[in-house]
């Protein structure tokens, strides 16, 4: 549907297009009549779909910029996340002048308040520093017409509850409150409860928006195989932009170090690096200066970066939602997309809880070899060397290059020369991870979730959203959790042995698990 026929103004409709969106997006069609109608709305939607611009937009179009009040009050998850707002709504609200000024930790509060005493008309912030304001009187929000909370699942999920619980009762009770979020747990209905007036739940289904545009596979491995499956499969697939997923903290530092150390350019991100470096880690892989960001899920939650091909799941996510959000990160806009996860024999449960919500089969896909992951180096400095002899121009007279050419011949040379461009010593650079305690089991054997509808999945958001969980996985879940043994093993045994078949090794029972009916819940 176009923006026009939604009820927004000129100017934002001029500004829509030079921003260069086309069309509403489901979300944005359905909520933003409602929005500018003053409705209490509840919109839900994937990770990617423009819920930005659906609260945006509207708020932007009731923004009065002769007053010089806080109008409007968006309440956001992390300070990236804060920032893209802020950002978002700054672009789109630039020719109507409105007045943007995002609020979060880790920065000078000093330049906030400056910004805020200069007449903000929207603030985007994160929780802590939103109460940290308050409390300090350097923010009023007795004007405020409108209150989002955005992404509200991951701000329960990071035990923001109470803080938003106190942000709402500094704002006028006559107000509009939206929610916007991509899941819609208990608890969050429960805020809807308590805190909005009759909301309208808009509701996008997921299916229509996930996996559509992403190939989705699965590798099955052995704990102390996946890393070197890992830069195996990144040497074979040469990803443009990957993102990495890992559990913990703990995983991604240690990932990123072990991918630096087989020369690949990546870089973590997580909770607990500073804002700077995360600010510079995320542009840097905008830019491309970083081809593989390894990240947590909450670090890694609603970012938009464009152009990212691969995503790849190093450990497989404990709810089916998170991972419909991580390979949402690529596929984006169009552009095809390809998801690696993988998986040890007693995650399988999950991956097929992954596949009844996504309701698409993933595909298996083989552990390349050595000589795959090889060859694949090869080809890519290949193309350098290529490149860099397009690039030399005349030739260069030099006593030390006729010593080589005499010396040698022309087979020699390419093959030293590739082997120096691809690197290939670094390819099996010694690195070994610590264990992560995976996953706990699901059910008791395989093929026995195929009857259980509905009910599990209650139980486990039950369990997921009670707080316990998410409290051991944001706090202390990355040091003392036991199982720190560090396992090494034989790589020359390894790959000389040439058991890299999973089929071999797993048989035939795991296989057979694969064909029971992935049952759909419709
Ligand atoms: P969400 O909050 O649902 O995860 P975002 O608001 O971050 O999604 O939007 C994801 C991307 O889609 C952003 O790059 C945004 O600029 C873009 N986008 C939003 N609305 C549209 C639209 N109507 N047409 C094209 N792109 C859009
Ligand atoms: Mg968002």
């Amino acid at each position: 549907m176009k923006f026009s026929e939604l009820g927004l103004s000129q100017d934002l409709l001029t500004a829509i297009e030079k921003h260069g969106y086309v069309e509403a997006t489901p979300i944005q069609e359905q909520t933003i009549p409602l929005t500018l109608a003053g409705k209490d709305v509840i919109g839900q939607a994937q990770t990617g779909t423009g819920k930005t611009a659906a609260f945006g937009l509207p708020i932007l179009n009731m923004i009065d910029t002769d007053s010089n009040q806080v109008q409007a009050l968006v309440v956001s998850p992390t300070r990236e996340l804060a920032i893209q707002t802020q950002d978002e709504l700054f672009k789109l609200g630039r020719d109507k002048r409105v007045k943007v000024q995002a609020v979060f930790g880790g920065a000078d509060i000093r330049r906030q308040i400056n910004g805020l005493s200069h007449g903000a008309h929207i603030v985007v912030g994160t929780p802590g520093r939103l109460i940290d304001h308050i409390n300090r009187g350097t923010i009023n929000l007795s004007n405020v017409k409108t209150l989002v909370l955005d992404e509200a699942d991951e701000m329960l999920n990071m035990g923001f509850l109470e803080d938003i619980e106190s942000i709402l009762k500094a704002v006028p009770d006559q107000r509009q409150t939206l929610l916007f979020s991509a899941t819609m747990p208990p608890a969050i209905k429960r805020i809807g409860v308590q805190f909005m007036t009759e909301p309208e739940h808009i509701q996008i289904a997921a299916k229509e928006l996930t996996t559509d545009l992403v190939e989705q596979y699965y590798v099955r491995v052995r704990d102390f195989e996946k890393f070197d499956t890992l830069t195996h499969i990144l040497d074979v697939q040469q990803p443009k932009l990957a993102i990495l997923f890992g559990r913990t903290k703990r995983r991604v530092d240690e990932l990123t170090r072990g991918l630096e150390l087989r020369g690949f350019n990546a870089a973590g991100i997580h909770g607990d690096l500073t804002q700077q470096k995360r600010s510079q880690v995320l542009k840097q892989f905008k830019n491309g200066e970083i081809k593989i960001l390894v990240a947590t899920d909450v670090a890694a939650r609603g970012l938009d970066v464009s152009g990212v091909d691969y995503v790849y799941n190093f450990d497989i996510p404990q709810d089916s939602e998170s991972y419909v959000h991580r390979i949402g990160r690529t596929g984006r806009a169009g552009a095809h997309g390809t998801s690696v996860t993988f998986i040890s024999n007693a995650e399988m449960d999950y991956l097929k809880d992954i596949e009844k919500l996504t309701k698409k089969r993933m595909l298996p896909l083989k552990p390349p070899t050595r000589e795959e992951a090889l060859a694949g180096r090869m080809s890519v400095a290949a193309d350098s060397v290529e490149a860099v002899i397009a690039a030399t121009s005349g030739s260069v007279d030099s006593e030390v290059i006729d010593t080589l050419v005499e010396k040698y011949d022309a087979k020699t040379l390419a093959t030293a020369l590739l082997g120096a461009v691809a690197n290939v010593s670094e390819m099996d650079a010694e690195f070994t991870l610590s264990r992560e305690r995976p996953l706990p089991r699901k059910r008791s054997g395989f093929g026995g979730g195929s009857r259980n509808g509905g009910g599990y999945r209650g139980r486990r958001d039950g369990d997921r959203r009670g707080g316990g969980y998410r409290g051991r996985r944001d706090g202390g879940r990355d040091g003392e959790r036991g199982q720190r043994e560090r396992r090494s093993f034989d790589r020359g045994a390894r790959t000389g042995s040439g058991d890299r078949s999973q089929r071999g090794r797993s048989g035939a029972p795991r296989r057979q698990s694969r064909d029971f009916v992935i049952k759909n819940n419709d």
